[in-house]
């Protein structure tokens, strides 16, 4: 019998190499208490949080949980069925309604994950036949989305418009065309140049798809996202995006202008051979999504924090993924994993959470320290971050 497990041989030896030498394991971490969206207790100690993508602190927001324990109340616990048997609720409608006024569009989906609303989206709208043009850093959640609807698959050079422009100019006339984009990028935390590569996509008859995942609520004047930042969200044909970042909670959507987009609903198979979220899920993330339209100051102030701990950041010495801060991640790259590892574990020594990312992940091998920013972090906290990061660097070595 061949043991079908001998493939992952090599990154057990990775890891037990790594906690062989005393070090705490990165992707173990247990919150025993989660305080506020900023801090938890890890460990057994205070920690503040900078690896979560709780990026406008909505999860403790006392309208949002009334919501919810609301909903559970008047529904239940769970659904236990498909949207499109038992699982749709007032709640689920609500959820929809409320996207469609945030984005300004006439169609919303909602899925259980965002995950799923990529794979969902991306495999139902182009299939086989069909070519999918994209940026070769995308998530996880795009690429299987595109092995699962079996179409051509033709990735670019990240944000690179000429090699997409050059990808699209060779496919063969009158096929199926599907450009799939990210707003931020969230390994580096960098923005696409929408604009240019739209207008490429629009020049050569492609529908465009953009993952928003990152920037809902924060990025644009309405929160809207980088699409909306450049002035191109009505040539957008699908936006992806997702409650498990600055809604506060669990779920994936899609919004569309789409005249025929509500067929969807019974031909997309994430979507309708899966259990519905529940209604406490669903009345939390109606709450938020209103109140998120209506977030200036809270978006101003994250961008404050995103400015100062890129600068801090890079006066210690650190190197960063991105020259100037473009969103609420800043990356900082790490010499290697042993080294990240160690400062990772420095660095919640100290009192500060932040996440490792490693390859396949990462982009060109990589190995990350991610940090993402909160509308509730205090200044005086993004200060104390900053020291942190001075004294654990120098502990471990790396400035
Ligand atoms: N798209 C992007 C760009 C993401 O970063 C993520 C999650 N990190 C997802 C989609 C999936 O979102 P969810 O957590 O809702 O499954």
């Amino acid at each position: 019998m061949t043991d079908l497990f001998s493939k992952f041989d090599p990154l057990i030896e990775l890891r037990t190499n790594l906690l062989a030498q005393g070090q705490e394991d990165p992707f173990n971490l247990v919150m025993e208490r989660v305080v506020s969206p900023t801090e938890a207790i890890c460990n057994g100690r205070q920690t503040i949080l900078l690896g979560t993508y709780n990026y406008m602190g909505m999860t403790f927001d006392p309208d949002v949980i009334e919501a919810g324990k609301q909903a559970l109340d008047d529904f239940g616990a769970g659904t236990t069925g498909s949207r499109v048997l038992n699982g749709t609720y007032s709640g689920h409608k609500a959820v929809e309604e409320a996207l469609k006024d945030f984005y300004g569009m006439d169609h919303a989906m909602v899925f259980s994950t965002g995950y799923q609303a990529n794979l969902g989206i991306i495999s139902t709208v182009a299939g086989k036949g069909d070519y999918i043009v994209l940026d070769i850093d995308s998530h996880a959640s795009i690429w299987d989305g595109c092995k699962m609807g079996d179409a051509e698959v033709v990735p670019f050079k990240h944000n690179d418009v000429e090699a997409m422009d050059k990808r699209l100019g060779r496919i063969p006339e009158g096929a199926g065309k599907l450009v799939v984009l990210e707003g931020v990028y969230s390994m580096l935390g960098d923005i696409a140049p929408l604009k240019e590569m739209i207008a490429v996509a629009k020049k050569h008859g492609a529908m465009v798809l953009v993952d928003e995942a990152h920037s809902m609520g924060f990025i644009g004047p309405n929160g809207r996202g980088v699409a909306e930042d450049q002035g191109v969200l009505d040539d957008v044909d699908f936006v992806i995006g997702t409650f498990s970042k600055s809604v506060g909670t669990v779920g994936g959507f899609c919004v569309s202008n789409h005249p025929k987009f509500e067929i969807l609903r019974l031909v997309c198979r994430p979507y309708v051979f899966t259990a519905s979220l529940p209604p406490s899920v669903v009345a939390t993330a109606c709450t938020s999504i209103r109140k998120l339209m209506h977030a200036g100051n809270k978006r101003a102030h994250l961008w404050e924090n995103s400015k100062t701990l890129h600068k801090g950041l890079k006066v210690a010495g650190f190197q960063l993924g991105t020259a100037e801060p473009q969103s609420a991640i800043i990356a900082v790259i790490m010499p290697d994993l042993e080294k990240g590892a160690a400062m990772w574990e420095a660095l919640l020594k100290e009192g500060l959470y932040v996440n490792l990312a490693r390859p396949p992940a990462t982009p060109a091998n990589m190995t990350l320290l991610r940090c993402s920013l909160c509308a509730e972090h205090t200044a005086e906290q993004v200060q104390t971050i900053i020291g942190m990061f001075q004294r654990a660097g120098k502990a471990v070595g790396i400035i």
